[in-house]
C-alpha cells in the first residue's frame, strides 16, 4: 500500500517537473483562461457519463479525455493547470456528495500525474513529427491516432504498475493483456478524432465549432449512457422477476407464477390437461431419514416430471411435495398416455441419496389427478385445478400410486 502511495506521489512530482521545466504557456493569458474554462466546464459535465471498470481492488474510469488537444494547444504547463483544477473539482465534488474513496486524494494525484505525463509525451512527439506528417494525405489524423495510441499505451503501463504493486496482477501475461487488449479501437478513434477536431478549432479560434463539438460529444455519450443503463435495469428486472417466479428447491415455477399463468391461460380457450401430482406417504421418507433426504426426493420428483414435458407444457410446485402440470396441445389419449408414462417412470426410478454417511437408493410412488377439458368462461383454470385436486384425493383414497381421470370432453 505504501509503495502504491509513493508511486502515485512520484508520478505527480514528475508531472510537476515536466510542467515547470517546459516552455511557458504557449498562448496569451486571456485566450488561455477562456480555453481553460470551456474545457473545465465540459470535462466536469462529462464526468458522470464515464464508465467504470474494476480490476481486483482498483476502480478505474474510461471516458473521453480532452487532455491531448489541451496539451497540443497550451503545452505541458497549461495541461498541468487544467488537470489540477479539473481533478480537484472532481475530488471536492466526490467529498461533497460523500462518494469519495478513502484513497481519493492520492488517486487524484495519480490521475493528474499520469494524464500530464502521458499527454506531455504525446505533445513532444507532436512537435517532433508534425512537419513530417503534414506532407502525407490525412497525415494530421494519422498522427493523432499515433499520439493517442502512445499516450494510452503509457497510461496502461502505469495502471499495470499500480495493479502489480497492489498484488492484483498475478502474471506478466495478465499485465500484457491489460495493456493491449482491454482498450477498444473505437475508444482510440473517439479520442483521436475528438482531440484532433478540438485542436484545429482552437488553433483557428472557431469557438462556436468548438462548443458545438463538446455539446455533440455530450449528447452522444449521454444517449449511449442512458441506453446502456436502461438495458442494465431491464436485465436486473428480468432477473428479479425470474427469481420471484422460481421455486428455490427444485428450480421449477412456483405457486405465484402458477396463479399468473392460469389467469393467462383462461383467455386462450384451449384444450388442456390439468394434472395434480403428489408423492405418496412422503411424511414417511422425512421421518425415516431426514429433511435433507426428503428434499432430495422432492427434487428428483420435479426433475423426473419435467423430463417428460415438451416446451408448451408447464410444471409448477404448487405445494410441499405436490406439483401441478398443464399439459397442452395434445388430445385426451396422448395426455393420458403421458401421465401413465410419468406414473411408471416415478415407480421404476430410484433416488440416490446420502444418509448417515452411506449411499442409499430410495424408491417412491406418486398419485395423479387429471382433469381434461377446454378452457371456457364457466370453468376457469382455477376451477379445473380444484377438480384435478379432487381427483388426486380420489387416487389417494383408492390406494395411491394411480391416476384418477375426468375427460370433460368425452360427452361432447
Ligand atoms: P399422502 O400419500 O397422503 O400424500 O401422504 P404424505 O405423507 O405424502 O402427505 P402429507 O401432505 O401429510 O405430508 C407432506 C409432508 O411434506 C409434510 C411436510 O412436512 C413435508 N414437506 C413439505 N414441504 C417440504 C419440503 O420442502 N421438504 C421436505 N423435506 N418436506 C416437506
Ligand atoms: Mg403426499
Ligand atoms: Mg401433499
Amino acid at each position: 500500500m505504501l509503495k502504491a502511495r509513493l508511486f502515485d506521489l512520484s508520478l505527480f512530482l514528475i508531472a510537476l517537473a515536466i510542467a515547470f521545466s517546459s516552455d511557458r504557456i504557449l498562448i496569451n493569458h486571456t485566450d488561455f483562461i477562456k480555453v481553460l474554462v470551456v474545457f473545465w466546464l465540459f470535462s466536469s459535465l462529462y464526468y458522470h457519463l464515464r464508465v467504470f471498470s474494476k480490476n481486483g481492488s482498483t476502480n478505474f474510469e474510461h471516458g473521453i479525455s480532452y487532455d491531448l488537444s489541451f496539451a497540443m494547444f497550451a503545452g505541458p504547463l497549461g495541461l498541468f493547470i487544467f488537470e489540477f483544477i479539473y481533478r480537484f473539482t472532481v475530488y471536492f465534488y466526490k467529498k461533497w456528495t460523500k462518494t469519495a474513496d478513502p484513497s481519493e486524494f492520492l488517486d487524484t494525484l495519480y490521475n493528474i500525474g499520469t494524464f500530464v505525463i502521458t499527454n506531455s509525451i504525446a505533445y513532444f512527439l507532436f512537435l517532433q513529427l508534425q512537419s513530417s506528417f503534414e506532407v502525407i494525405p490525412y497525415g494530421f489524423w494519422i498522427l493523432m491516432c499515433l499520439l493517442v495510441s502512445v499516450s494510452s499505451f503509457l497510461s496502461g503501463i502505469f495502471l499495470v504498475i499500480v495493479f502489480y504493486i497492489l498484488g492484483d496482477l498475478k502474471t506478466v501475461k495478465e499485465g500484457f493483456d491489460f495493456v493491449f487488449k482491454s482498450r477498444s479501437l473505437l475508444d482510440f478513434g473517439k479520442v483521436a478524432f475528438t482531440n484532433g477536431l478540438l485542436y484545429l478549432f482552437l488553433k483557428e479560434e472557431k469557438w462556436e465549432m468548438l462548443i458545438s463539438l463538446f455539446i455533440l460529444n455530450y449528447i452522444v455519450s449521454h444517449s449511449y449512457h442512458s441506453k446502456s443503463q436502461s438495458i442494465q435495469h431491464k436485465l436486473e428486472r428480468d432477473k428479479f422477476e425470474q427469481m420471484a417466479y422460481t421455486d428455490f428447491l427444485t428450480g421449477v415455477f412456483n405457486r405465484t407464477f402458477m396463479d399468473k399463468k392460469m389467469a393467462e391461460l383462461n383467455q386462450t380457450g384451449e384444450r388442456i390437461g390439468i394434472v395434480v401430482a403428489d408423492i405418496d406417504k412422503f411424511k414417511r421418507i422425512n421421518d425415516s431419514y431426514n429433511h435433507a433426504v426428503g428434499d432430495k426426493v422432492i427434487q428428483h420428483f420435479a426433475a423426473t416430471l419435467k423430463n417428460y414435458l415438451s416446451e408448451n407444457d408447464y410444471l409448477f410446485r404448487s405445494g410441499g411435495e405436490e406439483f401441478t402440470l398443464c399439459l397442452r396441445k395434445r388430445n385426451f389419449e396422448e395426455t393420458m398416455d403421458l401421465v401413465n408414462t410419468m406414473l411408471n417412470g416415478i415407480k421404476n426410478n430410484r433416488v440416490e441419496v446420502e444418509f448417515n454417511g452411506e449411499n442409499l437408493s430410495i424408491s417412491y410412488t406418486a398419485s395423479f389427478g387429471l382433469y381434461f377439458y377446454t378452457v371456457n368462461e364457466q370453468v376457469s383454470m382455477e376451477k379445473a385445478y380444484i377438480q384435478a385436486d379432487q381427483l388426486l384425493l380420489q387416487s389417494k383414497q383408492l390406494g395411491r400410486n394411480r391416476i384418477s381421470v375426468i375427460n370433460a370432453l368425452s360427452s361432447e
